[in-house]
């Protein structure tokens, strides 16, 4: 397996190249917010745009729905976020830095060393110190201050409905997409005349006051959440076993495969089941697909079975039946749900991180991302071999303006052309067209041109000669999943 590439350069090169900034930088930034470049609303709409099409669009037995971010105060009191949706903290007494309780021991540690005259050392999570073998008591960050009692901490954003700001209008911005879904279960299940099992499948932000955010967009308050809820008829068997426990298993090997089916190595995605002792209090079963990350193995999204527990509290608390008729059994039931639950800042950060790599191409570091086409934020890269050459570039802006309407291209002509492939390679680019003198021809020396253009494919490097007319049908067999090689295949090889 290969060394994950680090999280600094993974950011650096998010800030160089326009994916990721971080939020209100002019004014010294705001802790764990961060905004997309333009090619970074690209990844990410196109990661978005996949997850919908593969699970909404292409599945007979899914619907969407976007729900608001703002819902009615009660929701969270039924949802159990009231009152558990907390985390344990603890206050440095002297730096008044905020930890996770449960997570000081990931948590690397400064250690004033009293075998070494009080020496400053930086020690890795969870290890004692070498000289005096001292383990961690103190703030890991100041290495000096004690550490309060746990304290439990929610981690839901209040806010004010209305103008008025009293308790009664108190309600919070949702801590996640899933409490949209149940409370429109009856209006989708009407509206849409489904039979069970079925699933309900939502993009949309979400915000959580973490008390310990960072590792860049892997934690932050404000995030994307790509959620599914699948509901499932409790009183049926699929081969014997309840049909719940078969879905559940059904949805961890489709989430799981569908991070390899856009490129994410194999040996990078693990999965991890939670134990007893883990496990939410409503929940069956839950596994977790992980994926390796710079920081380590980390949760990348969560597939639960959680069953009927959120329809039972908010028909409860709503006072609504919540429930389906089971025409066979003539018999209501409360559906059971599986929810795959996967957040889109990390799988653009999973995504981002895995197609990263360095090579060597005749003597020189070559930085390329080599995205699944479906998901690289500009396809096509259209560059003039001479931007001093009037004919080239008005053919080559012809060409960017007409595979525009169908796929991402940009036009540049800032650099020489070596320096644009480089260019095109680092955001990941899957083809360049370059417009050349051959091309145009020259007027000057009555020579005509012939036409052609060259196509250069990103990862194999190759380039071939195509005819300009040929360009868009030839672009939508290669977007469309044909292999360059066959499609190169056909073509002349261009001289480099
Ligand atoms: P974690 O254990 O990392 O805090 P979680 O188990 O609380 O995550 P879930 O409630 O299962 O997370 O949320 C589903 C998904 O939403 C996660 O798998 C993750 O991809 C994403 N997610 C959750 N919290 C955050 C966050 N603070 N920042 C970015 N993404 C998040």
């Amino acid at each position: 397996m290969s060394e994950p590439v680090s999280m600094d350069t993974i950011v650096s090169l998010c800030k160089r190249r326009g994916f990721v900034f971080q939020s209100s930088e002019i004014y010294g930034g705001t802790g764990s917010c961060w905004d997309y470049g333009p090619l970074g609303v690209e990844l990410k709409n196109n990661v978005k745009r996949a997850w919908w099409r593969d699970n909404v669009h292409l599945r007979p037995d899914l619907v969407g729905l976007d729900a608001s971010i703002l819902m009615h105060p009660a929701v969270w009191k039924a949802s159990g976020h009231v009152d558990h949706f907390t985390d344990p903290m603890v206050d440095c007494k002297a730096c008044q830095r905020r930890f996770r309780a449960d997570r000081l021991d990931g948590t690397p540690w400064v250690h004033y060393c009293p075998a070494t005259k009080g020496n400053k050392f930086e020690i890795p999570a969870g290890e004692p110190c070498k000289h005096c073998g001292a383990r961690r008591t103190l703030c890991p960050e100041c290495g000096k201050g004690e550490l309060t009692a746990p304290r439990q901490f929610n981690l839901m954003f209040k806010t004010f409905m209305g103008p008025v700001e009293e308790e009664a209008a108190v309600t919070y911005l949702r801590p996640e997409t899933a409490q949209g879904i149940f409370v429109n279960f009856d209006n989708v299940l009407q509206a849409m005349r489904l039979r069970l099992p079925f699933g309900i499948a939502q993009i949309g932000k979400a915000f959580r006051n973490e008390i310990t955010p960072g590792n860049f967009t892997f934690r932050t308050r404000e995030f994307e959440q790509m959620e599914i809820e699948f509901f499932v008829n409790p009183l049926d068997t699929i081969e014997g076993r309840p049909a719940d426990e078969v879905w559940h298993e059904r949805w961890i090997q489709e989430r799981f495969a569908w991070y390899g089916r856009y490129g994410i190595r194999p040996d990078h995605l693990r999965l991890r089941e939670h134990d007893a002792g883990e496990l939410a209090h409503y929940a069956k079963r839950t596994a977790d697909i992980e994926y390796r990350f710079p920081i380590g193995w980390s949760e990348l999204e969560g597939i639960a079975n959680r069953t009927d527990f959120d329809l039972k509290q908010h028909a409860r608390s709503s006072g609504k039946s919540l429930t389906y008729f089971d025409e066979e059994r003539k018999t209501h039931v409360v559906p059971y749900v599986i929810e795959p639950s996967a957040g889109a800042d990390r799988s653009v950060l999973a995504f981002l991180v895995d197609a990263y790599r360095e090579e060597e191409v005749r003597g020189e570091k070559r930085v390329v991302l080599r995205f699944h086409p479906d998901l690289a934020p500009v396809k096509v890269a259209v560059l003039p071999l001479l931007k001093k050459r009037p004919e080239i570039v008005r053919v080559a802006g012809e060409i960017r303006g007409r595979l525009a309407r169908r796929w991402v291209t940009v036009y540049d002509d800032t650099a020489a052309i070596g320096r644009l492939y480089r260019r095109q390679d680092e955001v990941g680019t899957p083809f360049c067209v370059t417009v050349d003198v051959q091309t145009v021809g020259d007027p000057q020396k009555g020579e005509a041109g012939d036409g052609q253009v060259t196509i250069r494919e990103r990862d194999s490097m190759e380039q071939i000669r195509v005819p300009i007319a040929a360009l868009e049908a030839v672009f939508a067999e290669l977007f469309d999943g044909a292999a360059w090689s066959g499609v190169a295949g056909r073509y002349p090889a261009a001289q480099r």
